[in-house]
C-alpha cells in the first residue's frame, strides 16, 4: 500500500493503542494510515514485531468484554482466513493476546484504515507537515501523528545472557516455551511482576519445575496472579535472589544458572534448560530522541492533564509508550481512543 501525498493522521504502532486510535480516526473519516512495524529478525529479537506485546502473551483474562468461552466460531466469522493461519484452534479459554490483536486490526480495517507493514525509523517534527522516515526507505508527510509504539522487554545485560540468547535464554515464554529443548526440563523465570508469574505459570505446561527468581522477598504481581504461582506445585519461588550468570556450553546451550543472594547469603546453582527474563519493559522511543520531550526513563511526556498531547502541536501519544504506570491493554486502548479524538479536534480547529 502506498501513502498519500499528505496524510491526515499517521499512527505509528500496532498494539491496542494504535488500533483503537485507528478505529476512532477511521470512523471520523480521517482515513488514518497505520505503520504496524516490519516483520524482521531485528524486530523479532527486540520484541517489536507487529501487534506489539499482546502478540507475545497467552490468555488475556482482564480485557473487559472477553470472558472465557468458545470464541472459535466468532474468530472464524470476524477474521479472514489468511489472518487465522498461524492461530492454534480456540478451546474455550479466554481470548488470547494474538486473537485480541487480530480482532482489533480487523475492526480498524473494516472502517477503512490503511496499513503499511514497515517501521518508522526517524521523524522530523520540527516543521509541518511532519516527516516520517520509513525503514524500507522513503518519507511520508502527515498533518498529524499519533505515536503508539509501546514498549519492549528488558534484559539484564549479562554477557552469559547474551551468549545464550536463542539457545535457552528468552524474554518471551509464550513465543519460545513450547520448544522441544524446554520439554520436561527445569526452567528459570527472573522477575516478580505480573509478567514473571504469568510466564512461570505458563511454562509449567512444558517444564518439570519452574524456578521463579525474584530479587526481593515479596512479589510485585497482582494478588490473584501471584497466588496462582504460589499455589502451583510446579513453581518454586526463590526470593532475595538475583541471576548472576547463565551456565551452559556450546553443545547444549543453557544448562543452569548461578544465583547470588541479595541479602548476603552464599551463591547457589540450579540446573535449568532455559532462562526467561521478565524484568519489565523499555518504551520504544529511540527514534523520537530530540524530537519529543521524553521522561528520564524515555517515556513520551503527556503535556496536558488528561489529554494525549505531546510537547509538539499535532503530535499525540497513546498507550505504553507514554504510560509507565497503568500499562494495561485496556488502558492503552483507552488512550488510543483519546488520542484519535484529540487529533480529530486538533485537525478541525488547529
Ligand atoms: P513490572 O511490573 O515492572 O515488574 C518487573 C519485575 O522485574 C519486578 O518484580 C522487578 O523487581 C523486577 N526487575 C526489574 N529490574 C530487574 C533487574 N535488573 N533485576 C532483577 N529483577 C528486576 O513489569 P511486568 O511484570 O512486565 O508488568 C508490566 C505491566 O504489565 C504491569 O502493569 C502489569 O500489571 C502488566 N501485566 C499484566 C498482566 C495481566 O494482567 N495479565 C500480565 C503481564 C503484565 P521489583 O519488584 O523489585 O521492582
Amino acid at each position: 500500500m502506498n501513502a498519500k501525498q499528505l496524510e491526515n493522521v499517521v499512527i505509528i504502532g500496532s498494539g491496542p493503542a494504535g488500533w483503537s486510535a485507528a478505529i476512532y480516526a477511521a470512523r471520523a473519516q480521517l482515513e488514518p494510515l497505520v505503520f504496524e512495524g516490519a516483520i524482521s529478525e531485528q524486530n523479532r529479537l527486540s520484541g517489536t514485531l507487529p501487534l506489539g506485546q499482546l502478540a507475545l502473551t497467552s490468555e488475556v483474562e482482564n480485557f473487559a468484554g472477553f470472558p472465557a468461552g468458545n470464541l472459535g466460531a466468532f474468530l472464524e466469522s470476524a477474521l479472514p482466513a489468511e489472518r487465522r493461519l498461524m492461530m492454534p484452534p480456540h478451546e474455550g479459554h479466554g481470548v488470547t493476546g494474538p486473537e485480541l490483536m487480530e480482532l482489533m486490526r480487523q475492526q480498524a480495517t473494516n472502517f477503512g484504515t490503511r496499513i503499511i507493514t514497515d517501521d518508522i525509523v526517524k521523524v522530523d517534527f520540527s516543521s509541518r507537515p511532519f516527516k516520517l522516515f520509513r525503514g524500507e526507505g522513503g518519507v511520508v508527510e502527515a498533518k498529524c501523528v499519533i505515536v503508539a509504539t509501546g514498549a519492549a522487554a528488558n534484559w539484564l545485560g549479562l554477557p552469559s545472557e547474551e551468549r545464550f540468547k536463542n539457545r535457552g535464554v528468552s524474554a518471551c515464554a509464550v513465543c519460545d516455551g513450547a520448544l522441544p529443548r524446554f520439554r520436561n526440563k527445569p526452567l528459570v523465570v527472573v522477575g516478580g511482576g505480573d509478567s514473571a508469574v504469568e510466564e512461570a505459570t505458563y511454562l509449567t505446561k512444558f517444564a518439570s519445575t519452574v524456578h521463579l527468581v525474584h530479587r526481593r522477598n515479596e512479589l510485585r504481581a497482582s494478588k490473584i496472579m501471584a497466588q496462582r504461582a504460589i499455589d502451583d506445585p510446579k513453581v518454586e519461588i526463590h526470593f532475595d535472589s538475583a541471576l548472576a550468570e547463565v551456565l551452559g556450553d556450546d553443545t547444549h546451550g543453557v544448562t543452569g544458572v548461578r544465583l547470588t543472594s541479595t541479602t548476603g547469603g552464599p551463591d547457589t546453582t540450579l540446573d535449568a534448560a532455559g532462562v526467561f527474563l521478565a524484568i519489565g519493559h523499555t518504551p520504544n522511543t529511540a527514534f523520537l530522541e530530540g524530537q519529543l520531550d521524553l521522561t528520564e526513563k524515555k517515556y513520551v511526556v503527556w503535556k496536558k492533564h488528561f489529554r494525549t498531547n505531546t510537547n509538539v502541536e499535532g503530535v499525540f501519544a497513546a498507550g505504553d509508550v507514554a504510560d509507565d504506570y497503568y500499562r494495561q491493554a485496556i488502558s492503552a486502548a483507552g488512550t488510543g481512543c483519546m488520542a484519535a479524538l484529540d487529533a480529530e479536534r486538533w485537525l478541525a480547529h488547529g
